[in-house]
């Protein structure tokens, strides 16, 4: 390729080994290689400076993309007319020293991304500080700056990016089309407004001209912390997100972690909606991923991703943001105690959440029932929550009418006794009262204000498995022996993998030897599942340890399996339930961790209020 440059071909040997030192513009180009790379980063730049001047409102505005202009304004504490030119100059900050690079309270302190922009586009400054009598504008293009002039501004800054990178063609050529450089930026200021709920911000696209389309706008939240953040958070992840997000608030070591993060079933298939701070910074992160990865993993299938924004608070020197000159990525000096801090505040809060499921399932099948657009009928009115005197003629269905009504969709109607009606009013039995099984796989039950659907499989499911998990815990999953040993022959990988596995397989239950050739002998189950088909548990838990990370941890791997082998001993759909045993399965569920979903993050109960019955009759 060198041969044909005629550029390198011209230019003499003994110069082109020459040192020189580059001049400031060049300098300041090769940084903004780094710091501006697209509009959206000279955006995120602009933000943080107004944050750190402690602004409270910000406005953003860009047109083509940004490719044209980008302006951000704030009302900070902006900057003294004498020290406009000053800003404007490489590794020239007010925030830091220069002494002690470990502990950085601001966004910026790099000195870096003004003199980049004016490098590569047409920057100008218009600012008044707080207490100053005027203001003043500076320009730079192509990095050479004009003088400081006086200027009309009643507060903060506005910082005006026109053409950028207009001197270097070549950057040019890397963006992408206007939409998704808006796009890019609109993520950005989503990102940033997140973090920021106590100060506003409006985005507003000037492409053609004139006043402009907002395309968000927030304004400053006020109040509780978790209160504005919850707020802020329902505006840009949605309602649905803020309905169906647990609050996390942790501390360990002097490492402080909120946030909100969503049940397992409102879950998503890529971590499209995870939201990661730092200090305040947007960061990715591997120490938050593999944890946020761990503490779910119980709840859901390897390939469905929680929604969650987390800020994880410390000591600026416990965690390194000076790694990547656009700061999002950090190093942690303990990885160890984030990790472990990340993975028990969730379960903690999942744990919290006991036996619920998100709204959105039952939104999902309200939506699913309720036809588009049919016109309410005004009929009578109906109270909200029933009488007792109503729930318990509810409950009388002794009436030979209901009975037959209720038996000609195969259901099975059990008798209201009065214990029933008190459990169903009671607070603590969120689940109610089992009234009926329909289709030998849902349980039918009355809840005080409701009515809740469960899915007898999927729960039962559940629940031996946080029973086996419990026996882990304990002593072991206790066995019970096969009176016929079963001989299980398997492919040869599988052999020799479930072999290596028998020690571990044993403490949960599973015991066998090898029967030679490429079989096992099976002689134990675990106790718990009752009578179960060996052959298939084992081909399932060879299935598993295939499918297994070599890099999860012993307890991942654990749990991993029982959730395998839980799935054999549950009640089959298609199993009838007497109503003790259906009661007793929903007691059980309310009493049990992480019985709102199945293994596999599905719901197991769906619940509808009567408010939401009532609508779907037209009678509110
Ligand atoms: P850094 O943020 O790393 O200090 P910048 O180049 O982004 O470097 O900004 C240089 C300096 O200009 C900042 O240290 C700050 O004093 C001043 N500055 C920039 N933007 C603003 C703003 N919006 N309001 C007040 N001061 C600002
Ligand atoms: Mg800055």
């Amino acid at each position: 390729m060198s041969a044909t440059n005629p550029n390198i071909m011209n230019t003499p040997a003994s110069s082109r080994r020459e040192i020189r030192q580059l001049d400031d513009a060049a300098a300041n180009r090769i940084a903004a290689g780094e710091v501006v790379e697209r509009p959206a980063s000279a955006i995120k730049e602009l933000i943080e400076n107004a944050l750190d001047a402690e602004a409270t409102r910000i406005d953003v505005a860009y047109a083509d993309g940004g490719k044209t202009l980008i302006r951000v304004s704030d009302d900070g504490y902006g900057i003294p007319p004498d020290q406009l030119a000053l800003a404007l100059s490489r590794h020239a900050t007010s925030k830091i020293d220069g002494s002690d690079l470990l502990n950085i309270h601001t966004f910026g302190f790099r000195g870096e991304a003004l003199p980049s922009m004016g490098a590569v586009g047409r920057l100008t400054i218009t600012s008044r500080a707080s207490g100053g009598d005027a203001a003043a504008t500076v320009s730079v293009s192509g990095g050479v700056a004009g003088s400081v002039k006086p200027a009309a501004l009643s507060k903060g800054t506005v910082v005006e990016l026109r053409d950028l990178f207009h001197a270097t063609p070549a950057r040019l050529k890397f963006l992408r089309t206007d939409r998704s450089e808006a796009q890019a930026i609109s993520e950005v200021v989503k990102r940033l407004a997140m973090a920021e709920p106590f100060v506003g911000f409006t985005l507003r696209d000037l492409t053609g001209g004139g006043e402009g389309r907002v395309t968000f706008r927030v304004e400053p939240q006020t109040g509780d912390l978790f209160d504005a953040l919850h707020s802020r958070l329902a505006r840009i992840l949605g309602r649905d997100f803020a309905g169906n997000a647990l609050k996390i608030d942790a501390e360990r070591e002097g490492i402080a972690l909120t946030g909100y993060a969503s049940l397992p079933t409102y879950s998503r298939g890529s971590a499209v909606a995870q939201y990661m701070f730092v200090n305040g910074r947007p960061v990715k992160d591997k120490t938050f991923i593999g944890a946020i990865r761990g503490a779910y993993s119980d709840f859901l299938h390897r390939n469905r991703y929680p929604a969650l924004a987390l800020f994880l608070e410390c000591d600026p020197t416990l965690v390194d943001v000076n790694v990547h000159p656009a700061k999002s990525e950090v190093r942690f000096r303990d990885p160890g105690i984030v990790r472990g801090l990340i993975v028990s505040a969730l379960r903690h809060a999942l744990a919290g959440a006991g036996h619920q499921a998100s709204t959105t399932v039952s939104d999902a099948a309200l939506g699913a029932f309720r036809p588009e657009d049919r016109p309410v009928a005004p009929v009578y009115q109906m109270e909200t929550r029933p009488s007792r005197a109503a729930l318990q003629s509810v409950f009388e269905v002794q009436q030979p009418g209901f009975q037959e009504v209720s038996t000609a969709f195969s259901g099975r109607v059990e008798p209201g006794a009065p214990e029933a009606v008190d459990e169903a009013l009671s607070q603590e039995r969120p689940l109610g009262a089992a009234r009926a099984q329909v289709h030998e796989n849902y349980i039918v039950a009355q809840t005080r204000d409701g009515v809740v659907i469960v899915d007898q499989h999927a729960a039962h499911e559940r629940l031996v498995y946080e029973r086996l998990k419990a026996q882990v815990r304990e002593n072991g999953v206790a066995s019970q022996a096969l009176l016929i040993p079963e001989i299980v022959d398997l492919p040869e990988e599988q052999h020799g993998l479930i072999l290596s596995a028998s020690k571990e397989l044993a403490s949960l239950g599973l015991v066998f030897e090898d029967f030679g050739g490429t079989a096992i002998c099976v002689r134990e189950t675990p106790a718990i599942l009752g009578e179960v088909n060996a052959e298939a548990m084992v081909r399932d838990i060879c299935d598993e340890l295939l499918d297994l990370d070599q890099t999860q941890t012993v307890k991942d791997r654990i749990e991993a399996i029982l959730s395998r082998v839980a799935c054999h001993g549950s009640i089959r759909s298609g199993r009838m339930m007497r109503a003790e045993e259906m009661n007793a399965l929903l007691r059980e569920m309310e009493a049990t961790p992480h019985s709102g979903q199945c293994n596999h993050g599905r719901p197991t109960y769906v619940e509808l209020k009567l408010s939401d019955i009532e609508r779907l009759f037209g009678r509110r």
